[in-house]
């Protein structure tokens, strides 16, 4: 149980956009609890994405999203590489596939500069093959959107997390909040595992922020999980796909892409269905079939190639067309819901915006003159230097030579700094995400049980 614990500000929702709050919030003179249900940070939407570091370039104009997102694509491009989330700026090629997306290139081009971004440029068939040669046959032109890059979103909310609580805030995973009651100075916070009291309340809880958002006597949104599903295409593939390959968007989103990850893979997605459930993170076959066609247009030869995984991911869509944050002073609290399909790009500038908002309340924020400096986040990024081909490194320690997933070349040396690190993971899955391990082509068949000892090892206090 959380014993009598009394902050400044709670976070709710470990998620990119919480961490991101968590670390920015936690670098003023201010007391800090980041309050997450599940056992590990990052668990939910934010580890399963298209890991695109968005420029912006079609938001809807005038939005909170545009200007949101543009501030996120500056503060996280000049974070990552500080903090050693890998980053790869590729470039992004929308393509148009008829006339009428033709015709609407100038005016994406346009609506580009209307938010702030003026690196487009309008390429012909030619220039759109030359740039991407394994294209299937019909493109007739494209615009070329030189700054989006591709980042690792499980590096991007650990580096946050990490941050967080190295600057001094309490991060509560496993701890459910169930009930929310203001009073006239303190919001008492109650979780399934014991009570924390608050000055400050931040709702950062993605699919679950409508509920939180109606205890505290608001009805202004509905959440509607609007699945993702993607395909993993081996390491081979990766030639095949030099930059984003970006659909003209719709109404229903960014449409199906292609693109390269910071992994060395190349993925294929997402899709866009509406659902009931605000678990249902399954793959579907009609989901995945549905892919596979339009990938067989869009570029042919990439789905000859052998798939290495297929995952799902939810969007917290609302009826608003924008994200909807709000701050309540009187009630000492700010709402960061429906941050659907640009949350990973727009992390550091919402967590800005949460400063904004309560200064704008009447808080009196001040920086904090002592923090310590930013983390250093050990390297999963293929684009980047890694510890088995680092002879000094394992020269000096030779677990870094050992290594354990052949696949992916994840070393004893990872493995073990993983279970050591600030914010460890709990189980296999957050293992993964801070190494690597498990994710290639084999998917654990080869190294799974060893990389299960070591976490039980490690579990028991056993080296
Ligand atoms: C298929 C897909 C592709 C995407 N592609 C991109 C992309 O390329 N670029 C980009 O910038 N963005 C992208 N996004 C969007 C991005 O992933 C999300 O906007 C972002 O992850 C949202 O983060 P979050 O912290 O708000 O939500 P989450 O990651 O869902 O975190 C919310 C957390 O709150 C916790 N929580 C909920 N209720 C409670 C409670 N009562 N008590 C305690 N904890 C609670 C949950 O357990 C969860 O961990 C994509 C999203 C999807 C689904």
């Amino acid at each position: 149980m959380t014993a009598d614990l009394d902050v400044d500000v709670v976070v709710v929702g470990g998620g990119v956009v919480g961490c991101a709050v968590a670390r920015e919030l936690s670098g003023h003179h201010l007391s800090v609890a980041l309050i997450e249900a599940r056992g590990d940070v990052g668990d939910a939407t934010s580890k399963a994405n298209t890991a695109i570091l968005h420029t912006g370039f079609d938001a809807v104009p005038g939005s909170l999203e545009s200007r949101l997102v543009r501030r996120g694509y500056e503060l996280l491009s000049e974070y990552a590489p500080r903090a050693g989330i890998p980053v790869e700026p590729v470039g992004a090629l929308l393509v148009a596939w008829d006339d009428e997306q033709l015709q609407a290139l100038p005016k994406l081009r346009a609506k580009a500069r209307d938010n702030g971004y003026e690196r487009t440029e309008i390429v012909d068939a030619a220039e759109v093959y030359r740039r991407v040669p394994a294209l299937g046959p019909g493109a007739l032109g494209g615009l070329a959107v030189p700054d989006a890059s591709i980042i690792c979103s499980w590096t991007s909310t650990l580096a946050y997390a990490t941050e967080a609580v190295r600057r001094g805030a309490r991060l509560l995973l496993r701890h459910r909040v169930t009930g929310i009651e203001v009073g006239s100075e303190r919001t008492t916070v109650t979780t399934d595992r014991g009570v924390v009291t608050t000055r400050w309340l931040v709702n950062a809880a993605g699919m679950g922020a409508d509920h939180l958002d109606r205890q505290l006597g608001h009805d202004r949104f509905t959440v509607v999980p609007r699945r993702g599903e993607l395909i993993v295409f081996d390491k081979l593939a990766r030639p095949l796909a030099p930059c984003i390959v970006l659909p003209v968007p719709s109404s229903r989103g960014k449409g199906v892409l292609v693109s390269p990850t910071v992994y060395g893979n190349v993925m294929l997605g997402p899709t866009a269905e509406d659902l009931q459930d605000r678990e249902d993170t399954a793959t579907s076959d009609a989901g995945l079939a549905g892919l596979l066609d339009k990938g067989r247009a869009l570029m042919p030869a990439l789905v000859e190639e052998d798939v290495t995984a297929t995952y799902a991911g939810l969007r917290a869509a609302t009826e608003h067309s924008d994200y909807v944050v709000d701050v309540d002073p009187a009630q000492r609290y700010v709402l960061l819901g429906g941050i659907r399909s640009t949350g990973l790009t727009a992390s550091m500038a919402l967590a800005e915006h949460v400063v904004e908002l309560m200064t704008s309340a009447g808080e009196h924020l001040a920086v904090r003159s002592d923090l310590p400096p930013a983390p250093r986040m050990p390297n999963i990024g293929e684009a980047f230097p890694r510890p088995y081909a680092d002879a000094e490194l394992i020269a000096q320690d030779p677990d870094y030579g050992r290594v354990v997933c052949f696949c992916e070349r994840v070393t004893r040396g990872e493995l073990r700094d993983a279970l050591a690190s600030t914010v460890p993971p709990s189980d296999l899955d957050g293992l993964r995400r801070r190494t690597r391990a498990l994710m290639g082509r084999c998917q654990g068949f080869y190294c799974g049980a060893e990389v299960g000892r070591i976490l039980e090892d490690h579990v028991r206090g056993t080296p």
